[in-house]
């Protein structure tokens, strides 16, 4: 399969996640915090052109996946939903999205127990990705699934996903079977997305421990957000994204919890006998969490806004629907809009 690459305009746009993304999510940023009926209407009015950045697909091959492994629901517990090119065109005209990043959300491909399983199947919801943003490069852009915990082949696919593909980026979920971002084992796959200056789309999991804390209940009520914190944090004090900055990553979530416990990592940062801390203490802590990208899925609220303000500029902030998320989360929280059911 040959593809050229497509749409120079959002790859460019992502490329530096300057003017297009940050406009597109701070232009509306102050309608979008207001979150009520009117402001869909609002929404509308800006004209802004919205690019999605966290949009998820499900392709055929890899709802088969999950159906063969005996999967009926996706991770955290939510039912599999059912997903179209149609759907999501019809979502995007919707809420004037004017182009949709996809990336498969968690588990990704590692609920297969067999590495070279993982490797075909994340070939194969990439090359679908491909396929799909070379027919509608002004609607489609993707963030490329990884066979983690394999890094040496995760490597071999981002080689292919971004160079032959095309593709936009990677999506990297908040731990991989426990191993947390910031431990040295994935320190390749950093040093690779940041010779590339790639973008890296983290997506929430369940932590390895979810029976134990997730209290029987669905784990992106509180265990996504918790387990975002948790794997920045770790980034963080491993001083991975001080090693590697050129990598763009973008935080799910309005960064979950990551704004709540700020000002307690950066703190905590400085107490000698942590042997593993930010070598720049606070000042470092306060400058990594100033340079990361948040996404307002699920969280375009004035609450999130603004503590999303004291982490970082309105200009790091993304637009982001979770599109085919369960249950359906309106784009402006107390929409009565609940259309994007899945049901
Ligand atoms: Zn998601």
């Amino acid at each position: 399969m040959t593809l050229k690459p497509t749409n120079p305009s959002r790859r460019a746009a992502l490329g530096t996640l300057t003017s297009t993304l940050a406009l597109a999510a701070a232009g509306c940023a102050t309608e979008l915090a207001s979150g009520d009926e009117r402001n869909l209407a609002a929404v509308g009015r800006c004209n802004c052109g919205l690019i999605d950045v966290h949009s998820h697909y499900l392709p055929p091959v890899y709802a088969r996946a999950l159906q063969e492994a005996g999967l009926v629901t996706l991770d955290g517990g939510f039912p599999v939903p059912r997903w179209s090119e149609e759907m999501a065109l019809s979502h995007m005209d919707r809420h004037n999205i004017e182009t949709s990043m996809l990336s498969v959300s968690s588990p990704t491909v590692g609920f297969l127990k067999d590495s070279r399983a993982r490797r075909l199947l994340a070939r194969e919801v990439n090359v679908f990705a491909a396929e799909l943003v070379q027919r509608k490069p002004n609607r489609f852009g993707a963030f490329a699934t990884l066979p983690l915990p394999d890094v040496q082949a995760s490597l071999e696919e981002i080689g292919h996903a971004l160079d032959v593909l095309h593709l936009d980026g990677v999506v990297v979920e908040t731990n991989i079977h426990g191993i947390y971002l910031g431990d040295a084992r994935l320190d390749p796959l950093f040093a690779e997305l940041n010779r590339r200056r790639a973008t890296l789309f983290l997506h929430p999991t369940s932590p390895p421990c979810l029976e134990a804390v997730g209290l029987g209940r669905p784990a992106p009520i509180l265990e996504f957000p918790m387990d975002t914190a948790r794997t920045v944090t770790d980034l963080v004090f491993a001083g991975t994204l001080t090693r590697y900055p050129d990598i763009r990553m973008i935080v799910p979530h309005a960064g979950g919890a990551l704004a709540a416990v700020a000002e307690r990592i950066a703190g905590f940062s400085t107490l000698p006998f942590i042997k593993q801390r930010p070598a720049g203490g606070a000042e470092e802590v306060k400058r990594v969490l100033a340079s990361l990208y948040y996404d307002l899925a699920g969280s375009a609220g004035d609450s999130a806004i603004e503590r999303l303000r004291r982490l970082t500029s309105l200009s790091h902030v993304m637009f982001g629907s979770d599109f085919r998320s369960h249950p359906p989360l309106a784009l402006m929280p107390m929409s009565k809009d609940s259309g994007d059911s899945a049901a």
